[in-house]
Parts: C-alpha cells; sequence; structure tokens
C-alpha cells in the first residue's frame, strides 16, 4: 500500500518544490533608500529656534560663554567669574541659584522646561 504514501507526499514535494524555487530566485530587491534620508539637515535639532544655548543654559542672546562680545561687556561691568571664565551672574557653578532664573525665562517663552546643559 505504498501509493497511498506517494500520493500524499506528492503534494507536499511539490510545495516544498515551490518555495525552495521561490527563494532561489534571490533578486536583489533592497535598492539604497539611504538617499531619501539625507534630505533632513539637522542643523538646530537642540534648540526650537536657537533662541537658548543649551549648553550654557541662557538665552543665546545673553550667553557670555557663546558670545566674546557680549564676554568683553560682562568683563567691563565686572560680571565676570574668573574661575570658572564665563560672566559671574551666569556662573551656575558658584551660583547653582541662578539658574532657576534663566530656566524660568525659558519656562515662560515654552511652557515646558529647558533641556538639560550639556556640561
Ligand atoms: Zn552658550
Ligand atoms: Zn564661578
Amino acid at each position: 500500500m505504498n501509493w497511498k504514501h506517494g500520493l500524499m507526499l506528492l503534494p507536499l514535494l511539490a510545495a516544498a518544490y515551490m518555495v525552495g524555487c521561490g527563494q532561489t530566485a534571490n533578486e536583489p530587491t533592497q535598492t539604497t533608500q539611504e538617499a531619501a534620508h539625507t534630505e533632513s539637515s539637522e542643523s538646530n535639532t537642540h534648540t526650537h529656534d536657537g533662541w537658548w544655548c543649551v549648553e550654557h543654559g541662557v538665552p543665546e542672546e545673553q550667553c557670555g560663554q557663546c558670545s566674546a562680545k557680549l564676554a568683553a561687556e560682562f568683563q567691563k561691568k565686572g560680571d565676570w567669574c574668573k574661575e570658572h571664565d564665563r560672566p559671574e551672574s551666569q556662573c551656575f557653578i558658584c551660583h547653582p541659584e541662578l539658574a532657576t532664573k534663566f530656566t524660568a525665562l525659558y519656562e515662560a517663552k515654552y511652557g515646558e522646561q529647558p533641556p538639560k546643559p550639556t556640561e
């Protein structure tokens, strides 16, 4: 009674053969779609509009650490922490409580906490 077995196996063999065929047809379908990603230029991802200096936790226009011109003005006023090379009024190392004054500005503008300073 082997013919019964044979009949039952035939479709299975056929299926296996077809699957095998499909797999061997290994077309290089993975075309390089990375070109689409390069479109989004990420220059100002860390701030909403560049107003806030994430690095130093103050508005950019007041950042005595980013602007040499502002730094000179702060120094002229005597508002300068020589130890940390930044305006005394922006030295959160000497005056951690001052940071809240600036973060409050950010919160007033955007209604959320500013991003954590990177240093
Ligand atoms: Zn800065
Ligand atoms: Zn200081």
